[in-house]
């Protein structure tokens, strides 16, 4: 199996072959098909296994695909929240590294670096932007950002985003996209407050357990 057999793009492949992928990692084999089915997701897995590209490749996909309408005017097409700055900031570069040879652009709004500096890569435009809850959670409430256009949602290390004390923010944040979206939903484990999560949010998903 290789990244051609599951319907990659050839701009991605490049991209891929660009970080040396050459095969997909068990997670990005199962869950690649199943996103760009357009399925939503629960992931059961680690940092490690591939996770990033699992969601991230299929994404960037699905969004080149389909170009935004209008075509003007770039709006977040994607969210990928995550618990940390570290991970948010990796995540962003891996994007940048496989959409490489697409149209497709990131940006990453986190805490403690310059609000200014993430405004200005927002107005240039994003169609994914990945963050943390409360610096996005900020940028919401002084309507710099809005989520209206969101057409797929990652949560990933959701149990961690509970730990951190973030999950108020994360249920504000989806109530402010629409109710019609595509989820992928990543945690290593299950306690009750996830679980009831996955079963509000997620229609018939596809399960992946690695
Ligand atoms: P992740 O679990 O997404 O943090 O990925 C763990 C590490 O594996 C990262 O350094 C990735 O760049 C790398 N990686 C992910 N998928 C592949 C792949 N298909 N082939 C080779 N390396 C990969």
């Amino acid at each position: 199996m290789n990244f051609k057999d599951l319907n990659i793009i050839p701009p991605i492949l490049e991209g891929l072959n660009k970080a040396n992928y050459t095969n997909p990692t068990p997670i990005q084999e199962q869950a690649i098909p199943a996103v760009l089915a357009g399925r939503d997701l629960l992931g059961c897995a680690q940092t490690g296994t591939g996770k990033t590209a699992a969601f991230s490749v299929p994404i960037i996909q699905l969004l080149s695909e389909k170009p935004s309408v209008p075509r003007q005017g770039r709006r977040i097409r994607s969210l990928i929240l995550s618990p940390t700055r570290e991970l948010a900031i990796q995540i962003a570069d891996n994007i940048k590294t496989y959409s490489r040879y697409t149209d497709i652009r990131c940006a990453a709004i986190v805490g403690g670096v310059s609000q200014k500096v993430q405004e200005r890569a927002l107005s240039q435009g994003a169609d994914i932007i990945i963050a943390t809850p409360g610096r996005l959670m900020d940028l919401v409430n002084q309507k710099r950002i809005d989520l209206k256009s969101v057409e797929i949602l990652v949560l990933d290390e959701a149990d961690r985003m509970l730990d951190m004390g973030f999950i108020h923010d994360v249920k504000r944040i989806i109530s402010k996209m629409p109710s019609k979206k595509q989820t992928l939903f990543f945690s290593a484990t299950m306690p009750p407050e996830i679980t009831k999560m996955v079963k509000t949010l997620l229609v018939d998903p596809v399960k992946v357990e690695i």
